[in-house]
């Protein structure tokens, strides 16, 4: 068959790896000039490093297993990391049971209360309970006043904003699950690749490449095209193209933006999904910030949501000893902080980086870059598994594979690849869905 793929994410050239080796001819068309979406790198320090702060899980099977597949196990680095929180200006360790047992802003039993309830939600395994209640109301109900208010209420409303008290528990568990699955004994391990997420893209890319994928770089799609109700082929640069399936791996705005022969009750319901962008800016400095990996930040004053120093986790002589920090944020689309050029932005957010760390001096730092993207995280709202849209679209060989479709889970590089594997599958049923558990 002859296949089109929009988007060169990790879902698009995953799914591309799967077909092209069954046989199929595989083009692959991507907006930008580089691969990887989302979790794609920029050259810094000598080397590169992802635009928004990235690591695996060790429970994230699917993309583990194509690691191996592709022959770099050797890059992927198993690093520990400290997590500290903020509140009223202090900052706490925030990692390990200890560091917990100590956080003195909660009252004793609340920071037991807060053990136990992690503890319970990682060994829950039915989900669909977690479908009809906010992640908020949940709290409320089981965390009490001290936690809901010094721990949940500033954790939601910093990742959701105006959408904090909307998203459903379903969504809090799936990454309460994750990191407590992911977790063997106190001391979490995430992976990351030496040279960045780059390293895995780069394979991928030249893998699928030699075996024949076209990756049609800086080649938006600007329309589905279709004829009572089928696939007929891609608009790119003016041309029309035919194909015999395409599969769209490309933020379902996108989606639905280019195919405008969706029936209207497919688009009303794809749109019950809202999205976050996705700001981050990236400090290069001559010393380090804090001693912590990751810093989620509970001051409403602070309009931050985490700092990511990624040289407290990637060892700092990967990156010619430059300290390397995210400052991040998710922001709904219309936020004024994605009007704003990168020296606003850190106009902005630089007092607020000096309340966190007081000895903080910009005299600290050698450069800064700023990246942004509209369609970063997914807003799940209650009862999702019934609006979650399949991998097939009402229109015929138009093949839908992107993060809408992640659930209960958080959208992640790992999904992507479970996607990627998933869709190929269903295009051709001779294509197994590896079982990366064995
Ligand atoms: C701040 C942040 C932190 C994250 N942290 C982690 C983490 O720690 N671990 C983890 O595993 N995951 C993390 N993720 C999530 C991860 O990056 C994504 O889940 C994953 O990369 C999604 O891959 P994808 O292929 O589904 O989509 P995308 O990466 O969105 O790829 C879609 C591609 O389609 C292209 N495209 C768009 N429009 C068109 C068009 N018209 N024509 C052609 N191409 C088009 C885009 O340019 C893009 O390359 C994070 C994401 C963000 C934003």
């Amino acid at each position: 068959m002859k296949i089109g793929i929009v988007g060169a994410g990790v879902a698009g050239m995953t799914a591309a790896h799967r077909l092209v080796k069954a046989g199929h001819e595989v083009e692959i068309f991507e907006a930008s000039s580089y691969a990887g979406g989302l979790a794609a790198g920029f050259p810094v320090a000598g080397t590169t490093m992802e635009k928004y702060y990235h690591h695996i899980f060790t429970s994230d099977t699917c993309i583990r297993g194509l690691v191996d597949e592709l022959g770099i196990r050797e890059s992927l680095h198993w690093l520990t990391s400290q997590m500290g929180f903020t509140y009223k200006g202090k900052l706490y360790p925030f990692g390990t049971p200890l560091q917990l047992l100590k956080f003195t802003p909660l009252p004793l039993l609340d920071r037991i209360r807060f053990g136990l309830q992690a503890l319970y939600l990682g060994k829950v395994n039915d989900w669909k309970k977690y479908e009809a209640v906010t992640g908020y109301e949940w709290m409320k109900k089981h965390s009490g006043e001290a936690l809901l208010r010094i721990i949940w209420e500033p954790l939601l409303k910093g990742k959701f904003g105006r959408f904090y008290d909307k998203v459903a528990m379903a969504w809090l568990w799936a990454r309460i699950h994750t990191r407590a699955s992911s977790r063997k004994g106190t001391q979490e391990k995430l992976g990351y690749f030496k040279g960045g997420f780059e390293v895995f893209h780069q394979a991928l890319a030249d893998s699928i490449q030699k075996a024949g994928v076209k990756i049609h770089f800086k080649q938006p799609i600007t329309r589905v095209l279709t004829a009572n109700g089928k696939l007929k082929g891609l608009e790119v640069g003016g041309k029309e193209l035919n194909f015999d399936r395409v599969i769209f791996a490309a933020a379902t705005p996108i989606f639905l933006k280019t195919c405008p022969e969706l029936p209207p009750d497919y688009v009303k319901r794809l749109t019950q999904l809202d999205f976050l962008g996705a700001q981050c800016l990236i400090l290069v400095m001559k010393q380090k910030f804090s001693d912590m990996y990751w810093i989620n930040i509970a001051d409403a004053d602070i309009p931050i949501l985490a700092l990511i120093e990624h040289t407290n986790f990637a060892p700092l002589d990967w990156y010619q000893g430059k300290h390397l920090m995210y400052v991040g944020n998710y922001l709904p689309q219309d936020h004024k902080y994605f009007k704003m050029k990168k020296e606003e932005i850190f106009s902005e957010l630089l007092p607020h980086l000096k309340k966190i760390n007081p000895a903080f001096e910009e005299s600290w730092l050698e450069e800064y870059f700023l990246f942004q993207d509209l369609y970063a995280q997914p807003v799940v709202p209650l009862h999702y598994s019934g609006l979650k849209p399949g991998y097939e679209t009402p229109i015929e060989n138009v093949f839908l594979a992107n993060m809408a479709l992640v659930y209960p889970e958080d959208r992640g590089t790992n999904f992507a690849v479970d996607v990627g594997n998933k869709v190929a599958h269903l295009i051709d049923p001779d294509i197994l869905i590896p079982n990366f558990n064995e």
